[in-house]
């Protein structure tokens, strides 16, 4: 969740973690830090607060170190202050290290090692890794009390004993003091990538924060390790068996993660959709012969056709796309679907029938919850797939096979392009199994004509920006919004209103439009805004009345609706218009105007929308 960058060549090492973590801060933190390696000791330097604040408490000098290690802190265990920060120093002052994830039996440990002396500062699971290596450093003899064998590195046996003690998930880059020729990067349930450049190394949590400096690097596998010394690097399982890993070429590139003239990665991702969609379907819809080509997934199209039942898992705005495939796959495809919250159906002891296939959905391909839901599924037989964005991420790898959402990396905290391209994957799976089991060869052309032209329709959504920020400037002191929409509109309702709460703080509430007079209309008033998704599709008939129930109570109404539909003017507050399509593809267009609306609306009561408040940008905890 956090972000770790370690730095071991050459080059003056500080101002290359500085700038590794503010690539990283999009991934949302609380609290930053930075350890360099210098003249045998640890200079460290951490603060609450941005990374700004880390740059105004670094030493006025700067560092001639050429090793060091970074982190950005999204608390699990301990607030946020300046203690608890990372990187974290052993009781013996000799290691430090930086750390990403949950250690789950860090008080069982904790208590051990206070038992046998060593002291602790902060109240963070993190330290007890540090005083283990340091322990194990030390005392050079395992818990049994058997020495470290004399031919090997002391440093990298130390941080194996320790993680041969430890339960959780953990990526981690450490240093020693006596090794100042060493780096030690490990890696088990979160992210960690060996940048591999001309005599430099850097390890990160997250690619954007190496590829500055090269497209070179080792994705390390759960449950290994990479070393780099002054010969180079070598990997190894944290076991102490050698592994050999292939140099891969990171995909993003530096202008991908830049802004561009934007004032927020959000906004400039809203309006790449026309673009990133287009990449997510280009060469996979095959209009003329009313195909779909989805290679990863190819050679398990059978057993999906024949599939008796598909389980959707995801978390936040992925099971809200999750929720469009599960309408997607029952209605197309006629295959019965429903879609999970990962985090609930990991614990359910959940009931899969032989033939039952899992899609996990998740932007990053790092989600904790979605991680431990696809193992469910697979302990359990069922044939997993992934729908993912970040190439050779956990979820990519974990899975039997999978589509990429190929829509680059997605920066904002909330997701914007990547809900679309889940969807559209999504829509091209479903299609492709409906030609498969029923559906006729002019039914699946229409479907697919209508799919190629959705990027240019959400040009056309854009054009309307100005006038949508009107709205959202009209509308932002409100401290309560409902989002309503029935049919395919209803996940976009969530999602709306989703976006809403995530960035502008403002209490949202989406639901299916009908069963608002179960409860919520008892909300209803003048300030609490009502947005209705309320295309011309199957229940344009139904939503109108419900439009009508909440005018009736004096509720003001932001209608979403389809282009040149007259009839629907008098029920709107305010209007957006969206260009015609069919029922099944509404989502790809109607979320757009709710995304333009949280993002302005956000900006208008001032807040950072690429830094919102609490949020990580991949939820990596549990
Ligand atoms: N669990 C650690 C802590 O609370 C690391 C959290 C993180 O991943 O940032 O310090």
């Amino acid at each position: 969740m956090c972000g770790i960058v370690a730095y071991f060549g050459r080059k003056h090492a500080q101002p290359i973690l500085i700038e590794g973590l503010k690539r990283l801060e999009y991934r949302g933190y609380d609290s930053a830090g930075v350890a360099l390696l210098e003249k045998g000791a640890f200079n460290i330097t951490k603060t609450p607060g941005r990374i700004s604040a880390l740059e105004e408490n670094l030493p006025e000098y700067e560092s001639d170190s050429t090793v060091g290690i970074g982190h950005t802190r999204w608390a699990t265990h301990g607030q946020p202050n300046q203690i608890n920060a990372h990187p974290h120093v052993d009781y013996t002052g000799k290691i430090a290290l930086v750390h990403n994830g949950i250690i789950e039996n860090y008080a069982t440990l904790k208590k051990w090692l206070i038992k046998e002396g060593c002291a602790f500062q902060s109240e963070t699971d993190t330290e007890v890794v540090a005083n283990l290596i340091g322990y194990f450093y030390d005392k050079n003899q395992d818990r049994n009390g058997r020495f470290a064998p004399k031919d090997c590195n002391r440093f990298e046996w130390a941080v194996q004993q320790a993680l041969s003690e430890i339960y959780g998930t953990y990526g981690m880059a450490i240093l020693c003091v006596d090794c100042p020729d060493m780096m030690i990067g490990v890696k088990k349930g979160s992210p960690l990538i060996l940048g591999v450049g001309k005599n430099e190394y850097i390890i990160a949590s997250d690619a954007s924060a190496i590829v500055q400096h090269t497209t070179q690097a080792i994705y390390l596998s759960d449950g290994e390790m990479a070393i780099i010394d002054s010969d180079g690097f070598y990997t190894k399982t944290i076991t102490n068996k050698e592994v050999q890993k292939e140099l891969k070429e990171i995909e993003i590139s530096l202008d991908q993660i830049e802004l561009e003239g934007f004032d927020h990665y959000m906004q400039k991702e809203i309006a790449e959709q026309p673009v990133s969609l287009e990449t997510c379907l280009n060469g996979r819809v095959d209009v003329k012969n009313g195909r779909i080509i989805l290679g990863g997934v190819s050679q398990y199209l059978r057993e999906l056709t024949r599939t008796k039942r598909i389980i959707l898992t995801a978390c936040g705005t992925a099971w809200h796309a999750g929720l469009v495939g599960e309408f997607l796959f029952e209605q197309l495809a006629r295959i019965p679907a429903e879609v999970e919250y990962a985090s609930e159906f990991r614990y359910r002891n959940p009931i899969l029938e032989e033939g039952t296939v899992v899609i996990a959905i998740s932007q990053s391909g790092e989600t904790a919850d979605t991680l431990a839901a696809i193992e469910q599924a697979r302990d359990r037989g069922a044939l997993v797939l992934g729908v993912v964005n970040v190439v050779g991420s956990s979820i990519a790898r974990l899975t039997d096979a999978g589509v990429y959402l190929r829509v680059g990396p997605e920066i904002g905290v909330a997701s914007t392009k990547a809900f679309t391209a889940q969807v559209a994957v999504l829509s091209m799976l479903a299609i492709e199994l409906g030609r498969r089991r029923h559906l006729s060869t002019d039914a699946v052309q229409s479907l697919l004509r209508e799919l190629m032209e959705i990027p240019a329709k959400i040009k056309r959504i854009l054009a309307q920006t100005d006038y949508i920020r009107q709205i959202a400037q009209a509308n932002k002191d409100h401290e309560n919004w409902l989002f309503l929409g029935r049919g395919f509109n209803y996940p976009v309702a969530l999602e709306g209103a989703l976006k809403l709460k995530e960035i502008s703080y403002i209490h949202a509430e989406g639901l299916p439009a009908a069963e608002m007079k179960h409860g919520p209309i008892a909300l209803i008033t003048d300030r609490m805004p009502a947005v209705f998704v309320a295309t011309r599709c199957s229940q344009y008939e139904k939503i109108i009345g419900n439009i009508e129930e909440v005018r009736a109570r004096g509720g003001k109404t932001i209608v979403v609706a389809t282009e040149g539909d007259e009839h629907i003017k008098p029920y709107a507050d305010h209007l957006i218009t969206v260009p015609e399509t069919c029922d099944q593809l509404q989502p790809l267009l109607t979320v757009v105007p709710l995304q333009i609306l949280a993002y302005h609306a956000a900006v208008l009561r001032g807040h950072d929308v690429d830094k919102p408040r609490n949020l990580a940008k991949s939820v990596t905890v549990e």
